[in-house]
């Protein structure tokens, strides 16, 4: 058992001033810091003032398997984009080795975070997932819109699937991504769906992304059409935006961007229960605009933010992510979207996940992070927080200090 004493403690939407924590590998009791002393003397390890503990950050959606991109991928529009990871998918998936994928994982846990959901298109990224010392959901990713390879595409997805599940450690979840709604056969989703309400498998999927998309799925026209045409000899999507959302009826699911959903589908969203990842960053890069928050709280639909992978961010940081998204929103209120992109990156993700963290909070496991920051406190820490230097002294993870 150990017992911290810091300056402040921020979880869950609350400023603690002067409160200290009581943990093994999960929290046993948080207490004012006089309390504690009392109670447990020379055990309590004094942080001093400035130190603000907050629970460790959840990257709910990278990809890691391209984390060797820097210049190689054409920024600004979508389909620019797309083309340039088809034309160059080859050179950074081979660039990218473990020591890469590694690095990235590094990166993530000295920006804070602590557990992190990886799509995994070729399971290139299992060896590094497996050992990162943060808990990883690890998706394997379905794609795969022509029926003729249906079978082939679904015993591949399959195979990397269960190599994911032979992985046995605390902390790692074999879990499924369908790739997307314009590149994933109805059978193919169908399937993989059931398996993964059969084995509760937590599910993510990219959805509405560009406006490329939107009229692709609405009209089969638009830029996709030529590429559909060219490369699959497609002349139709694979299913419309609804039908694609009446599949997982049944499973509450992490969707990807959705910047561009319509009232409906948002509404489908909502009677669902499914949660949006956010990526403004990457959103912002491939030009497919901003996410409207005001539309998801009208609904109550809960968001969280991502960083996508190094394909369309420059940095795995959620910090960063957190930064760029209070100033891509002007018009919501400042303080109220600090504290929910807080709660993005840390209890709504950890719910939206299933993952016992996310909160410094009895029974909760004790995953958090010791900063340490050089102004006063106040009742507007979540803004200074994201906008202010801040170091980050210490990292727990299951009651562990990893750093
Ligand atoms: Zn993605």
């Amino acid at each position: 058992m150990q017992i911290i004493l810091a300056d402040t403690i921020f979880s869950d939407g609350t400023i603690l001033r002067d409160h200290g924590i009581v943990f093994d590998k999960t929290i046993i009791e948080v207490s004012p810091n006089d309390k504690l002393r009392e109670r447990y003397g020379e055990q309590c390890v004094e942080l001093g003032e400035g130190s603000v503990v907050v629970p460790g950050l959840i990257n709910s959606h990278v990809h890691l398997e391209f984390s060797a991109n820097r210049s190689t991928l054409t920024y600004g529009e979508f389909m620019p984009w797309l083309s340039s990871v088809i034309a160059s998918r080859n050179d950074l998936i081979n660039e990218c080795d473990n020591k890469c994928i590694t690095y990235a994982i590094e990166t993530m846990l000295q920006h804070g975070i602590t557990a992190f959901g990886a799509v995994s298109s070729y399971g290139f990224d299992l060896e590094p997932c497996a050992k990162a010392p943060q808990k990883v959901v690890y998706f394997n990713e379905l794609i795969g819109s022509d029926p003729q390879m249906a079978d082939a595409l679904y015993s591949d997805f399959q195979e990397r699937l269960f190599a994911s599940q032979e992985i046995d450690r605390i902390g790692f979840y074999p879990s499924i991504a369908i790739h997307s709604p314009y590149s994933v056969h109805r059978i193919l989703i169908q399937k993989a769906l059931t398996y993964a309400s059969k084995k509760k498998l937590r599910v993510t999927a990219h959805l509405l992304e560009s406006t490329a998309e939107r009229e692709w799925l609405d009209r089969n026209s638009g830029s996709f059409a030529p590429f559909f045409q060219n490369f699959l000899k497609q002349t139709k999507a694979a299913n419309t935006a609804e039908e694609f959302l009446g599949y997982f009826r049944e499973t509450p699911t992490l969707f990807t961007h959705a910047v561009h959903a319509s009232e409906e589908e948002l509404s489908m969203i909502a009677e669902g229960n499914h949660t949006l990842i956010h990526c403004p960053i990457s959103n912002r890069l491939l030009g497919n605009g901003v996410l409207d928050l005001t539309r998801l709280s009208d609904k109550e639909i809960r968001f969280v933010c991502g960083t996508d992978g190094l394909s369309s961010n420059y940095t795995l940081d959620l910090f960063e992510e957190m930064k760029i998204a209070l100033f891509i929103h002007p018009n919501d209120d400042l303080l109220k979207l600090a504290h929910r992109l807080w709660q993005s990156v840390t209890a709504d993700a950890a719910e939206a996940l299933k993952l016992n963290c996310g909160k410094i909070s009895p029974t909760f496991d004790a995953d958090f992070l010791v900063m340490r920051i050089e102004y006063p406190i106040n009742e507007q820490l979540p803004i200074h927080l994201i906008t202010q230097a801040h170091t980050i002294e210490s990292i727990y993870i299951y009651g562990d200090k990893i750093q």
